[in-house]
């Protein structure tokens, strides 16, 4: 057991536009899923905690939906708790990707963190797909356009580069008691994480706007004798005609999407699991309070 007076505890928010992979890391840095991620733009759609315990560390990292320009009312609220973890937040981590480089969304992230005298630390993701000089030009660009206290290029999907990252935020973390028991990965409840799970699986199966229609909430959680747990959970579309798109062919498209739910929930829990989907209308769910206030969002943001 590490003496208190040793411990440290540091609250690194990860910052970025979408699609950078800022979940990817946090996952990786976790060690296990707790973000959901997609090639889509904007999936995550809240905060995010994952925790690391690390030597006398214990990293909370703040998994942000992206900063871009908003257009709908989710929108603004995603992107206001994303400026909102960057507040809470003992260091920031800016995450750009390097086959984007400084794109328009990156720009207005480095110009709003100019502007609030703010130093983050820069990460430069996906370097496992652009080649040394490429990268070496765009590490000199950024280096100019920001305020850095480190640069570090990685690559979150094959690990390049992490453990690096990883020792230096836990010599960055301040001196403080541990704000979380040592087991825990996530503040994420098990049937909040389930559904995300489900989201996530809805975003890889469906195409243009439809994944942005739906929502998944956990209806019912009964765990049998066996040690097997049956999760029913509800799709939610916007519209009548969305339902059938879910649904697919003769029901096609809804049994992937519970299969591969099913499969990835039984390995994150280690038990078997049984995924029981409906799909459902909610009419203009992303003008519904009630919604934002389950995902910690602002709906007045
Ligand atoms: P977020 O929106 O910033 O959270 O991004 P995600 O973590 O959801 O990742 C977006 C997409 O980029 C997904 O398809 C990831 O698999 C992919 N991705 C993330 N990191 C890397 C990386 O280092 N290399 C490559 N090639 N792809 C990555
Ligand atoms: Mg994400």
């Amino acid at each position: 057991m590490i003496d208190r007076s040793e411990q440290r505890c540091g609250f690194m928010a990860v910052l970025g536009a979408p699609n950078v992979g800022k979940s990817t890391l946090v996952n990786r840095l976790v060690g296990t899923k707790v973000s959901i991620v997609s090639p889509k733009v904007q999936t995550t759609r809240t905060r995010v905690l994952g925790i690391r315990m690390e030597q006398s560390a214990q990293l909370v990292f703040i998994d942000t939906p992206g900063v871009f320009v908003p257009k709908r009312r989710l929108d603004r609220a995603m992107v206001a708790s994303a400026w909102g973890g960057a507040a809470d937040a003992d260091r920031i981590l800016l995450m750009i990707d390097a086959t984007k480089g400084i794109d328009a969304d990156s720009k207005m992230i480095l110009d709003k963190l100019r502007a609030q005298d703010k130093t983050a630390l820069l990460v430069i993701n996906k370097i496992d797909l652009i080649d040394k000089q490429n990268l070496l030009d765009l590490t000199d660009r950024l280096s100019q356009s920001g305020s850095f206290s480190d640069i570090f290029m990685i690559s979150a999907q094959t690990g390049d580069g992490v453990k690096d990252l990883l020792a230096r935020l836990v010599e960055s973390a301040p001196l403080g008691p541990w704000m979380y028991p040592e087991d825990q990965i996530s503040d994420m409840p098990s049937r909040l994480l389930a559904a995300e799970i489900t989201r996530e699986k809805v975003f890889l199966q469906l195409h243009q706007e439809l994944p942005y229609a739906v929502t998944v909430e956990t209806e019912g959680w009964q765990e049998k004798e066996d040690g097997s747990v049956t999760i029913s959970q509800i799709i939610y579309v916007e519209k009548p005609g969305q339902k059938g798109i879910v649904l697919g062919q003769g029901g096609s498209k809804i049994k992937t999407i519970g299969q591969s739910s099913r499969l990835e929930l039984e390995q994150l829990f280690g038990h078997r699991v049984h995924v029981k989907l409906f799909v459902k209308v909610r009419e203009k769910w992303g003008d519904d309070p009630e919604r934002f206030r389950d995902w910690g969002l602002d709906f007045n943001a």
